[in-house]
């Protein structure tokens, strides 16, 4: 890479303690661990669950160490976020998803520095993003979330108005749907928990089942550092964990 000066090292791996390194590697190997054995457990395979690291609020340094440890996805709730640290990991081959609320006056920064929208919840913010894709020539992957925990604060489009929502996106021919996203209710056990991603499965396999969702669709985004074995039971694709991996988060 180019000269080692002395403004990059906050970028780098090197500026991490070796104990915070190590320990990094550690989780990301025991929670890889944990979710293949779930994933055996369910009747499938470690390949047919994938780890995303959520990684608001980590340095990029932090990220690097994931990355070069053989992860390739990483989940940003902030746009802000997703761009500032895009060029400091342009080099490892790597899928940035936003996770997080999506602001219709981001999203031509989004487009630039994500490969997959995660955050998808109402007509008028896809097309914006469709409309944008057809300026720029490009296709985009994404998710339709899903608000399985029925609070008005959360993001995510009612469980009964997915059907409609999806059948329309059908036209927007430049978003290619992966599947279907929750967060669930976090906070609670695992046990309270568990519902809303069983409901979020029992509606792809009707949505699927009745062809409005595209069969290449299978895809189900759920569960988190303290419940993603749950999550997986109840047929999560990918998983996004966090905490369990970089350790509490320091929003100071
Ligand atoms: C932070 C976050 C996660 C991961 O949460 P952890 O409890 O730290 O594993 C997953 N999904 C979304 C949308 C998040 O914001």
């Amino acid at each position: 890479m180019s000269s080692p000066g002395t403004s990059e090292p906050q970028n780098t791996p090197e500026s991490l303690a070796p104990d915070a390194i190590a320990s990094i590697r550690d989780n990301l190997d025991e929670v890889a661990t944990r979710a293949a054995t779930a994933a055996e457990v369910s009747g499938r395979t470690s390949a047919d669950v994938k780890v995303l690291l959520a990684t608001k609020t980590q340095p990029a340094a932090t990220i690097r160490v994931a990355l070069e440890h053989g992860f390739t996805l990483i989940g940003e709730n902030k746009v802000q976020e997703l761009v500032g640290k895009a060029d400091d990991l342009a080099d490892l081959d790597h899928e940035a998803h936003l996770i997080g609320p999506l602001q219709k006056n981001k999203v031509n920064h989004t487009l630039r520095h994500a490969h997959c929208i995660q955050s998808v919840d109402n007509l008028e913010l896809a097309t914006k993003i469709n409309n944008r894709l057809d300026v720029l020539d490009q296709s985009m992957d994404f998710f339709v979330q899903v608000n399985t925990s029925r609070e008005d604060s959360k993001s995510g489009i009612a469980p009964d108005e997915a059907e409609a929502l999806i059948s329309e996106l059908r036209g927007h021919s430049r978003m290619r749907l992966r599947g279907l996203m929750t967060i669930g209710l976090p906070g609670r056990t695992p046990e309270e928990i568990r519902p809303s991603y069983a409901e979020l499965r029992e509606l792809s396999q009707k949505l699927l089942a009745s062809g409005a969702m595209p069969a290449a669709a299978t895809e189900l985004s759920m569960g988190m550092s303290n419940d993603f074995e749950l999550a997986i039971a109840e047929g999560a694709t990918m998983v996004r964990v966090g905490s369990s991996i970089f350790g509490a988060r320091d929003y100071s």
